[in-house]
């Protein structure tokens, strides 16, 4: 791997914003080098200085929301409303850090008798390696960087190669708020620049992207024993009873699963609609889909945007073909956008069934498959139906019948009457395919610590 150029593409007109040097194998050793020593350092800080200073982060933060949400909109064509909330919205997942580290870090005493003391600290990890996607930068980087910082690690920090722009954004400010620049330290590139800083011998790597790379972040991590966490990708299935109120959830449906261009690891990927209600939701779903604003991401009335990498059309358009061969009907969309930029039709494929890699591989797209059933038997036997276990939902008026079917979801969140949402209170998590260890809520922060058993006698 050489040094070289990145070109920074606006996935709207497919113009190059910018162009920028990206990191060599030397430039990545003298980095793992400053953060051992940075963190030496970092870590000495009481935690009271560590909080203020992530505090003062998040301020900054929503002081140059405008410019930030204009940056990522420009890199990831995500809409320009949606950038400004999740701006708007890492801000109290931030909080829930600040507000909850120094409780996970207080040490423990396990055991007290005569002459006899065992007691549990919380040290950190060292350095680690954040290696990040684009869908959500602000989001899926502060799950990781922000408890890693605050207990007193220090961050190698990859931004995606499509979202890197808002990752140097990141490391700005936070280098303003008071983090030293040898604690967060960027580095750019794409795919082989984050497998060099894996040759390094870090502490652990903290992953957020597909499966495919996670296979290859896992293999990378166990040849130098590194800890390893990895988010990944999923296929989520919704399950949509016969006792709703349909018109409420096809828009929640179509919002689920076209949020951000369908680009969220925990968007609706999958519909299961009861027989009794399936056509009446499939007009209301097509309602709900035809009034989105397909167009200019830059124009606060748009609701979806260009996808973010060109490629990604050719794996919509292989699924929707596979789809129509095997039975599907596409009731609209279907295809790119003609002109310039990544667009694709929002699309919705009714007559979808397990056998169609559009419900059974990740379409990350404004696609949605949508498949009838019997009953709730049936549609968890497909739910589960899946190498993913991201989330899985279930929208009816009946909360014990949604809790019985969900406690045999296998996923690492369930929702109920609602979807593609996230918590800081809670652990996110992904089973089988869909990840390893967990971010988010306290246990998301001990993921950052290493025990320490202490034996005192006297
Ligand atoms: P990706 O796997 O293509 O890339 C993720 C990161 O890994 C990038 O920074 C990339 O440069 C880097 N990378 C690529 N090859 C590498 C290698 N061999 N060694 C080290 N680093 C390497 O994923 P993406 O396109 O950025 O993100 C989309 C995927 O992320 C989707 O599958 C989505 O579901 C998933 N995702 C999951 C969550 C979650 O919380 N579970 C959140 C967001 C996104």
């Amino acid at each position: 791997m050489s040094g070289g150029n990145l070109k920074i593409v606006n996935p709207a007109d497919g113009s190059i914003v910018t162009e920028l040097e990206t990191d060599t194998p030397e430039s990545i050793q003298e980095n793992f080098e400053c953060a051992a020593r940075g963190q030496r350092e970092w870590a000495k800080t009481t935690l009271g200085e560590r909080k203020k200073i992530l505090i003062r982060f998040d301020g900054l933060l929503q002081k140059g929301k405008e410019e930030l949400a204009k940056i990522l909109t420009s890199e990831t064509g995500k809409p320009i409303r949606q950038s400004r909330g999740e701006i708007g919205a890492v801000s109290e997942r931030i909080r829930f850090f600040t507000d909850n580290f120094e409780a996970v870090m207080r040490p423990e005493t396990a055991h007290q008798a005569k002459g006899l003391e065992e007691k549990i600290s919380f040290e950190p990890l060292g350095v680690i390696a954040n290696i990040s996607a684009w869908n959500y930068p602000y989001f899926v980087g502060a799950n990781v960087f922000v408890p890693a910082l605050l207990t007193g690690n220090a961050v190698l920090y990859k931004p995606s190669e499509y979202s890197t722009l808002t990752g140097l954004q990141i490391v700005k400010l936070m280098t303003r708020a008071g983090v030293p620049a040898n604690a967060f330290i960027p580095v750019v590139g794409s795919g082989e620049t984050g497998a060099e800083i894996l040759r390094h011998p870090l502490a652990a790597v903290f992953f957020t992207g597909s499966h495919a790379t996670g296979l290859k972040i896992a293999q990378a991590a166990a040849k130098r024993l590194m800890k390893v966490q990895l988010e990944l990708g999923g296929k989520d299935p919704v399950y949509i009873c016969e006792d709703v109120d349909v018109a409420a959830a096809a828009a929640a449906a179509a919002e689920g699963a076209f949020y951000n261009c369908g680009q969220s690891c925990c968007a609706i990927e999958r519909l299961y609609v009861h027989e009794k209600i399936h056509s009446g939701f499939l007009d209301e779903l097509l309602e709900a889909v035809q009034g989105m604003k397909v167009g200019d991401p830059t124009d606060p009335g748009t609701d979806i945007g260009p996808l973010t990498r060109a490629r990604q059309i050719d794996v919509l358009k292989d699924q929707i073909e596979d789809a129509q061969k095997k039975g599907g009907k596409i009731l609209c969309g279907g295809k790119p956008v003609s002109g310039k930029g990544n667009f694709f039709e929002p699309t919705v494929v009714s007559e979808a069934s397990s056998v169609m890699s559009l419900m059974r591989e990740e379409s990350f797209g404004p696609v949605i498959g949508v498949q009838k059933v019997a009953g709730d038997e049936e549609a968890l036997r497909l739910m589960n139906d899946t190498r993913f276990g991201l989330t899985a939902g279930v929208y009816t008026g009946d909360r014990k019948r949604a809790e019985k079917i969900l406690s045999q979801a296998d996923a690492g969140s369930v929702y109920w009457n609602c979807c593609d949402r996230v918590s800081p209170r809670l652990p996110w998590s992904g089973r089988k395919d869909s990840g390893l260890g967990l971010t988010l809520s306290r246990r998301g922060i001990a993921a950052f610590l290493q025990p320490k058993a202490w034996h005192l006698k006297n």
